[in-house]
């Protein structure tokens, strides 16, 4: 009989190599206690976790755990319905009116994953008629809803609005709608995406402009609205899609427009229609998280002020780090049999980071993906570069001291 599972042959081999070459399944890492927003118990022992997306700290936040307690004392723990049947309740509405206001925009559409907000979006917005054109170093989530659409999908080097032109020039088909699909941090590399020059070529050819601000929401502009709003183009960005699983520590995704027509997407967006809605400690866990976050600026300013510490740290003691600084901030190795061993050491000695192996990341070689909260103190962010310069000593990392 054939074997559904010779095609998980490969993948078996390969996570058994990275086993031995370290000692742990990197990607079954259990976190059996959250202490505080930057401490967590992991093998039984405190760890530093520097390998979130708990930007702002949030997922702690006293005032969203008050209000889930209290949202699901009053209206339960789910909907068990989709938003397009009993699964909306006021909640869900408020919810997209705040962030609707947040970003001065016509409306919003909450999601009940980030994943599935660009799976939907995505995938509703460009049909088979439609050009799809994605930056190289998408989201799964951005190829996947690529995937569900039946749209022509063109991709275009990364981060680079010079290839992206030519690439749209190329298709002379002026009377096919454009879809240019981008994201304001990119998760792995912590790069930011230069958003006032894909506007400038999505106006060029007539395109339409979605922006995927997951890791730049709550981190990026002075209100924290992303990397559109950083490069002062914000109302030239048709959709932006963002999560609620990053700096508002709870989970959600959404999708604001200025166009009156998202409304019709509500009735033709398939992961919005065929899955169940968020339950309601998380909606009013949510709203609270944004207004923590709109009441306390400082967040981002310490945030930022973190993520060039540990940048700093990096440099001194001669890590290749990321050339941006942003909050996340990628380790590059030149290969796996450095990279894994040296994840495993900081694990022991007390820091947890994300480990990445190509194929899965950018320019394929390995990289130690590390993340900054505004809740890191220094002496946390200190500790962890000394950790760091040790793991990587005794990993034989070239140049390293
Ligand atoms: N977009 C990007 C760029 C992401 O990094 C992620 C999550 N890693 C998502 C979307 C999906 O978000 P969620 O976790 O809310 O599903």
């Amino acid at each position: 009989m054939a074997s559904l599972f010779s095609k998980y042959e490969g993948i078996a081999s390969a996570l058994g190599s990275v086993v031995a070459a370290g000692g742990r399944n990197p990607f079954s890492v259990i976190i059996e206690k959250p202490v505080s927003s930057t401490v967590g118990v992991i093998e039984g022992r405190e760890t530093l976790l520097f390998g979130t997306n708990n930007y702002l700290g949030l997922s702690q936040s006293p005032r969203a755990i008050k209000a889930a307690q209290d949202a699901a004392a009053a209206c339960g723990v789910g909907t068990t319905g989709s938003r397009i049947a009993n699964g909306t309740q006021s909640l869900h509405r408020q919810l997209e009116g705040q962030i609707a206001r947040f970003f001065g925009r016509r409306d919003a559409m909450v999601f009940s994953t980030g994943y599935q907000a660009n799976l939907g979006m995505i995938s509703a917005l460009a049909g088979k008629d439609d050009y799809l054109i994605l930056d190289a170093d998408s989201h799964a989530s951005i190829y996947d809803g690529s995937r569900l659409s039946a749209a022509q999908v063109i991709r275009f080097r990364h981060n680079d609005p010079d290839d992206l032109y030519k690439r749209i020039r190329r298709l002379d088909a002026p009377d096919r709608a454009k879809l240019i699909v981008v994201e304001g941090i990119y998760s792995m590399t912590g790069n930011v995406a230069p958003v006032a020059e894909f506007v400038a070529v999505k106006k060029e050819t007539g395109s339409y402009l979605l922006v995927d601000e997951a890791h730049s929401f709550g981190v990026l502009g002075d209100n924290g609205r992303g990397a559109a709003e950083a490069a002062g183009v914000e109302q030239d960005v048709d959709f932006v899609v963002g999560t609620f699983s990053k700096s508002l520590g709870t989970v959600g995704g959404y999708c604001v427009s200025d166009h009156p027509e998202l409304e019709l997407l509500r009735l033709n967006c398939r992961p919005y229609m065929f899955t169940a809605s968020l339950p309601p400690e998380i909606i009013a866990a949510t709203t609270a998280a944004l207004e923590d976050m709109q009441a306390h600026p400082e967040l981002r300013t310490q945030l930022m002020d973190n993520a060039a510490r540990l940048h700093a740290g990096f440099v001194k003691i001669g890590l290749n780090a990321s050339k941006q600084v942003s909050p996340v901030i990628a380790v590059t190795l030149e290969t796996e049999e450095q990279a894994i061993p040296m994840w495993n050491y900081l694990l022991d000695l007390g820091v947890y980071v994300n480990l990445s192996l190509p194929p899965a990341t950018p320019d394929s070689r390995p990289l130690l993906r590390c993340s900054v909260m505004a809740t890191h103190t220094a002496q946390q962010i200190d500790k962890a570069v000394e950790i760091f310069r040790q793991a990587a000593t005794k990993a034989g990392v070239h140049g390293a001291r």
